[in-house]
């Protein structure tokens, strides 16, 4: 897991939790927030070599190599993820996968699903800002592995300490596919209602408006 230190994360995460902060300047924050974010989460992107001619010779260098990534936002609030991840990865496929949890069993059931049927050989960056209790994520996780994906990449705005655990005890570390978590943040615990405390609220409705 991977925990994004750097004052700029720190001080946009800071007005995102920030109650007074509305929704247009809290959807632009979020989307410079995931760039940095994917930063550090496309580290390990598999590249190869490639040669290129610049005016004066030529220069050996890399290309992200195929096939190429898959960028998988959980609707609703992964969607206000998806610009901020496609400005650095623009190549990227997309699926989408949508999932909701109850409010009172906080089981997450799946209501969307687009995705490749194989993604044998491909890396996929799954976009969800709150990992809180790990419910939705290790079902996404899960079925991104059983098509076949070659590494999962959690990117989360914010992560509770209850998620995190539970990701890191069903995908352990020596599984044959590595499971990633690059957060800005790791909060305190969840609440009563599986909100993180301290948090930022619903992160759907802060980013799209209650409804
Ligand atoms: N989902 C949210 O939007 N916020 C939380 O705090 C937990 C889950």
């Amino acid at each position: 897991m991977l925990v994004a230190d750097h004052p700029l994360v720190a001080h946009k995460l800071t007005t995102l939790r920030d109650i007074h902060t509305d929704t247009p300047t809290f959807r632009a924050l979020t989307d410079e927030l995931v760039t940095l974010l994917a930063y550090e989460a496309t580290r390990h992107v598999r590249v190869e070599a490639t040669t290129v001619r610049t005016p004066v010779d030529t220069a050996q260098g890399v290309r992200i190599s195929k096939p190429v990534p898959v960028v998988v936002p959980v609707l609703r609030a992964g969607i206000g993820m998806l610009d901020g991840m496609a400005r650095l990865l623009p190549n990227a496929d997309v699926g989408f996968v949508g999932l909701a949890r109850d409010e009172e069993t906080l089981v997450a059931t799946t209501y969307a699903e687009r995705l490749p049927a194989d993604l044998t050989g491909r890396e996929v960056f799954v976009l969800d800002p709150m990992l809180a209790t790990g419910g939705t994520l290790e079902a996404v996780i899960r079925m991104l592995i059983g098509r076949g994906a070659a590494g999962v990449t959690a990117i989360c705005l914010l992560a509770a300490p209850e998620g995190i655990g539970r990701l890191e005890a069903v995908f352990a570390d020596d599984d044959a596919v590595p499971v990633r978590i690059v957060t800005a943040a790791v909060d305190a615990r969840l609440n009563d209602k599986g909100y993180i405390v301290p948090g930022l609220g619903d992160a759907g409705d802060r980013l799209f408006g209650t409804i």
